[in-house]
């Protein structure tokens, strides 16, 4: 942890202008923390510009800061200006910058000092200041940790609490996760001292959903996910046609992969969407088997212990019928947890 030093560059005004990015296709963990960053970084450091690789869902668009966030597709020439002038890039939420898609080789070639602050496993190392721990449940209880410890809670404005609480409450799935601790709680109280207005934010992240996004669920649950008990696996699949017929939106399948796991008996949850230009899968697992591996393995990716994404560029139902044979492989593994 270097929270020191990078405190001690802030507080010396070393760095005038400063980005902040987290990644691609952001959750609530991610926009959460980079705004709640902003709010607080904006009065140690001149300039601070908030760039996400790409849009995110509606219901996050009622965070404070959001009207000054830049999404890099379709910004593309801006945005590079904007990381080669700065002084300092806060990377938070992720640790590969293949994470950041095309920004990533911008951020990587920048004079910039990189800082990282994240929870994931197995950084790639592109940084040369980190705040990372996995053992932490959010990026955003990260950001509060620093800016309470290194400069007083006081500094955390209202506008800061209410993203930082966003973050934390999402990422641990509503504070029932094994990654919420004692020390999880006691950030909470802290923010809802600080301001953060708990009734108000649970209703933007939970009761705005479109129709179609309610209808989706419905859909899904009875009709696209399938049991694969020797396995003690829930896998979900949407195909390009499914999307088109809900007009699935960003952030519409957020947490479609968690009702996998409120079956009884199951261990590992699965969900496989035909995106536009590659196949998302989505991994979740209760116990002993790790999906960062399984992910890293089998699918590019990686995350969490029990929380997990990746991809492939196979056609949809090539990597579906890859995911069925890969996962035979576990099948003692998963009986036996
Ligand atoms: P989700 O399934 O919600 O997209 O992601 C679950 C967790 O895994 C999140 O913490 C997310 O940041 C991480 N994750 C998702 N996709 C990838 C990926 O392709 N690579 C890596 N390294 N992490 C991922
Ligand atoms: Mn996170």
């Amino acid at each position: 942890m270097q929270d020191e030093l990078i405190a001690e560059y802030l507080r010396k005004g070393s760095w005038k202008k400063a980005v902040i990015t987290t990644h691609h296709k952001p959750d609530s963990d991610a926009l959460g923390s980079s705004l709640g960053l902003y709010h607080f970084l904006k009065a140690h450091v001149a300039e601070v510009q908030v760039i996400t690789p790409t849009d995110y869902p509606d219901f996050l668009n009622w965070m404070p800061g959001n009207d000054h966030v830049m999404i890099y597709e379709g910004n593309e020439a801006a945005c590079n200006n904007i990381v080669h002038d700065s002084d300092v890039v806060f990377c938070l939420d992720f640790n590969t910058l293949s994470r950041i898609n095309e920004l990533g080789e911008v951020v990587r070639a920048a004079r910039a000092v990189k800082v990282l602050i994240d929870h994931h496993q197995e950084p790639e190392g592109f940084e040369d200041l980190a705040i990372w721990t996995t053992a932490t449940s959010s990026t955003c209880e990260l950001v509060y940790g620093f800016i309470s410890r290194q400069f007083g809670k006081e500094s955390v404005s209202i506008e800061s609490a209410a993203c930082l609480y966003s973050g934390i409450l999402t990422d641990t799935g509503n504070f029932r996760h094994n990654n919420t601790r004692a020390e999880t709680h006691r950030t909470v109280a802290d923010l809802i001292e600080l301001g953060a207005n708990i009734a108000h934010i649970h209703e933007q992240l939970y009761d705005n959903f479109r129709e179609e996004r309610l209808r989706l669920i419905g859909y899904t649950l009875a009709e696209r996910m399938e049991i694969l008990e020797d396995c003690r696996t829930a896998l979900i699949t949407l195909s390009k046609e499914d999307l088109e017929r809900f007009q699935v939106q960003t952030g519409d399948t957020e947490g479609l992969v968690n009702y996998g796991l409120s079956i009884q008996g199951i261990r590992l949850a699965v969900l496989i969407i035909d995106r536009s230009k590659l196949v998302k899968m989505s991994f979740r697992s209760k116990g002993g088997f790790s999906v960062n591996d399984f992910a890293r393995k089998h699918f590019q990716g990686g995350g969490h212990y029990n929380a997990a994404g990746g991809q492939s560029s196979e056609t949809f139902e090539a990597a579906v019928a890859r995911f069925k044979e890969v996962i035979r492989y576990y099948r003692d593994e998963l009986n036996e947890l």
